[in-house]
């Protein structure tokens, strides 16, 4: 039976296709959020499926926009490792910036030995700029943000060219390479915004978009300043729609991550399309029970941080999203953070000491905020940590 009812004929539009047929989730509105620079939000959001289009999505509208004006206001990128960026594990044991594993996987399509242009937009604080830079030390760069608090930072990096920021109508020239490494799920109308970006493309130009995966992280659902939550089918058919041919699409990149690499579409002639996706899991994919199942394993979480007992320290591990979400739950009555990245270690997330798994408190008790996969693989490589682990539920679809 499905979890999550939905409240039906109330004609909202989908910020995708167009239509004014997005049902709202009723189970949503209560959950605490977290904006996506890892700060607790209030409650009070929306969640809607959109009958024409499929998309999960947050509605939006004049209340959207003001809260996600309100996110980027304030926004600090990377707080909890002094400015690193997030790490991920490579063939499960050795931890490297993210923007190495993508680059890693995409560069069969990239010559990075002949000059090129690379365009990254959402640069934050310029860490996929340098990393590329020194696997492409001829290539020119552009970083491209909301604002301008980063320029500096940016324009230090070793071949960048440019910084922009606030509108892409500012840049003129055309790049060989675009890169939205979680971007386009804060975008509206994320169509007509990719049909725009052609004007920025060379014609056998690269976009390479990353978004998170809200299926196998529903903490994604969460993130008070993300409009869409796509599937891959989703991503295919956007991109399409858009003009583009999918060259490579892949949940396997990075994990718990989409991946895809898409060219114009008239310049896909002579390209070798790859896919680690399998396309006959679209219908698969569609008829899972997403969102509900993701909800109900939202709400499976909250009654189990809760009842973690409060005589001993009680720590959460994890400094990211997931980690700061489960902060706001368990009545901030938090002692501590655990992370295994050394950027992290030693410093603080949201007033809280962050430990390395070797100094945690003895006897504490930890909530492993993750998936249940990662959480399971962390319970393998620590079984002899001072404290209790407590994972979350299984999260089957
Ligand atoms: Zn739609």
């Amino acid at each position: 039976m499905s979890f999550a009812s939905t409240i039906t004929g109330i004609n909202l539009p989908c910020h995708i296709c167009g239509a004014q047929q997005l049902d709202l989730v009723s189970n949503y509105h209560d959950l605490p959020r977290v904006a996506s620079d890892c700060v607790p939000w209030r409650s009070g959001g929306r969640l809607g499926i959109c009958k024409a289009c499929l998309c999960v999505q947050n509605p939006v509208d004049p209340e959207w926009h003001a809260e996600t004006h309100e996110v980027y206001s304030k926004y600090k990128i990377y707080t909890q490792s002094s400015g690193s960026e997030q790490g991920v594990f490579a063939e499960g044991k050795q931890l490297i910036p993210r923007s190495a594993k993508i680059f890693q996987r995409a560069a069969t399509y990239f010559d990075l030995a002949k000059p090129g242009r690379l365009l990254d937009i959402g640069c934050a604080n310029g860490e996929l700029l340098r990393c590329f830079g020194r696997l492409a030390p001829h290539w020119k760069m552009v970083g491209f943000e909301i604002d301008d608090k980063r320029r500096k930072e940016v324009e230090s990096i070793p071949g960048v060219e440019a910084f922009a920021s606030g509108s892409l109508e500012k840049l003129t020239k055309s790049f060989d390479i675009i890169t939205l490494i979680h971007v386009l799920e804060h975008l509206p109308k994320p169509t007509q915004w990719l049909r725009d970006l052609h004007r920025l493309l060379e014609p056998r130009g690269l976009v390479l978009i990353q978004v998170p995966d809200p299926k196998q992280n529903p903490y994604n659902l969460l993130v008070a300043d993300h409009c869409s939550h796509f599937i891959i089918p989703d991503l295919i058919e956007i991109a399409e729609q858009a003009g583009y041919q999918i060259l490579a699409c892949s949940d396997k990149w990075v994990s718990r991550e989409f991946s895809l690499l898409i060219t114009p579409l008239t310049a896909a002639d002579s390209r070798r399309a790859i896919s680690e996706y399998d396309v006959s899991q679209h219908a698969e994919d569609r008829a899972a029970s997403f969102p509900e199942t993701a909800l109900q394993w939202l709400h499976d979480i909250i009654k189990q941080a809760q009842s973690i007992p409060k005589n001993k320290a009680r720590g959460i591990w994890g400094t990211a999203i997931a980690a700061t979400w489960l902060y706001s739950l368990m009545d901030s009555q938090v002692d501590f953070f655990v992370d295994e990245d050394v950027h992290r270690i030693g410093q603080e997330h949201l007033g809280k000491p962050v430990y390395s798994p070797s100094d945690v408190p003895v006897d504490s008790h930890i909530f492993v905020a993750l998936t249940p996969e990662i959480a399971s693989n962390i319970v393998c490589r620590w079984p002899h940590i001072n404290a209790s682990l407590h994972v979350p539920p299984a999260l089957v679809y």
